[in-house]
């Protein structure tokens, strides 16, 4: 078994919960990196584990990236996460999740939980039967909903942004960009892509999606292992992880590689390394794709669909700006840029605990407000 400590220690964890509900049937581990600038925020993953060891390796690689991309989307969160170890098309009932709400309200606001791979919006308002310490629940119980089109627009804009600072250009009109993956997001990048002029050349397992964005946006159809070396200006991958890799990067005839999905980089110093060396610019993943971290975390604050919006569109223009623009001071590939700019933001945030502040509750509201 993973020495736990030792393991804290070299991520830099604040602390590890290991729950247990022997009438329940729930093992959790909710994992708390980093609360220097707010509440730790992260999806409760639910996954059948191979082992207890895979499980909390997952938690603690996964809550440390939270606290990367929370810092870095300036919102004023740390990073957390949770499993649920388990089999999601199985071993779903709602005592289970709200065991595991019982848990998370027992952190009293330390950590903050949402839907992630494997749970799903019904499963967090069961969890929201037991804690407010929960986002991501439908529109209808007064939740922000599917992320999917904030995710979708901040990406658009980070394209627009990439553009901007590889190609000289403030339009993404006549630009030729490849979609892989038209499911929540790539639909909806598709349809923002679409209203800035771009060219869409997309791919897809499933007939249906494809048909969707032939018929509303005329995209043309590529097959599935095209898309790396067909002749466009832009990849934005939004379908799996780990297609950046030995294989695609020698392939790729873009200059830009901007899209949604999560872990892009099969290794992530070798593969940021390679397309830089290529000269291919390429929008790290977390800090482009954070809309969906946006959306839910404007629900804390009580959710308003058009703040969400802007401040997606608008921060991840100027963070992946920041980003470009560290990256060609230090001479670092923009992934490197990437984790300087979200350090710092959490060092620089952790000076201002030397001025002293009354007491604030962790939803939002200042207690003697
Ligand atoms: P989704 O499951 O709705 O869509 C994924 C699409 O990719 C599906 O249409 C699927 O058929 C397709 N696909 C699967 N294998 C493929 C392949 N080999 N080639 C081409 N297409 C393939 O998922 P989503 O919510 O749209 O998320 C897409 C990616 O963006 C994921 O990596 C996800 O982690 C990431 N992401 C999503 C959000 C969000 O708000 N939904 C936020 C941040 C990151």
């Amino acid at each position: 078994m993973l020495p736990v400590f030792e393991s804290m220690e070299n991520r830099g964890h604040e602390e590890v919960v290991f729950c247990n509900d022997k009438d329940t049937g729930l093992k959790a581990i909710i994992a708390v990196h980093n609360t220097t600038i707010g509440p730790a925020l992260g999806g409760c993953r639910m996954w059948d584990y191979e082992s207890e060891e895979d499980a909390l390796k997952d938690v603690l690689r996964l809550s440390r990236g939270m606290s990367y991309k929370a810092a870095i989307a300036g919102l004023n969160l740390g990073g957390g996460k949770a499993v649920i170890i388990g089999n999601s098309k199985k071993d779903k009932n709602e005592i289970l999740f709200r065991s595991f709400g019982r848990f998370v309200q027992g952190l009293a606001g330390r950590y903050i939980t949402a839907e992630d791979v494997g749970t799903s919006v019904k499963d967090m308002e069961w969890v929201r039967m037991e804690t407010r310490y929960v986002t991501g629940i439908s529109r209808a119980l007064g939740g922000s909903g599917d992320p999917s089109p904030v995710t979708a627009l901040g990406t658009c804009s980070g394209i627009k942004a990439t553009v901007k600072r590889k190609l000289g250009k403030d339009s993404l009109s006549g630009l030729k960009i490849g979609v892989q993956g038209l499911g929540h997001v790539g639909y909806h990048l598709c349809r923002y892509l679409h209203r800035e002029g771009a060219k869409l050349y997309v791919t897809d397992i499933h007939e249906e999606s494809i048909k969707r964005v032939v018929d509303e946006f005329g995209a043309n159809v590529i097959g599935l292992d095209e898309i790396y070396d067909a002749e466009i200006d832009i990849y934005a991958p939004c379908a799996l992880g780990a297609t950046l890799n030995d294989d695609t990067i020698p392939k790729l005839k873009c200059s830009i590689v901007a899209g949604a999905a999560n872990n892009q980089l099969k290794e992530e110093d070798v593969h940021a390394q390679m397309l830089k060396d290529r000269g291919i610019l390429y929008a790290p993943d977390y800090a482009i794709n954070a809309g969906g971290l946006i959306n839910v975390a404007n629900e804390i604050e009580g959710y308003n669909r058009e703040r969400a919006f802007t401040q997606a569109e608008e921060g991840i223009y100027d963070t992946l700006m920041a980003i470009y623009e560290k990256s060609e001071e230090d001479d670092v590939t923009t992934q490197m840029a990437a984790s300087k700019v979200a350090k710092k933001r959490i060092s620089d945030v952790s000076k201002l605990k030397n001025v002293y502040l009354p007491k604030k509750n962790v939803m939002g509201k200042r207690d003697n407000a």
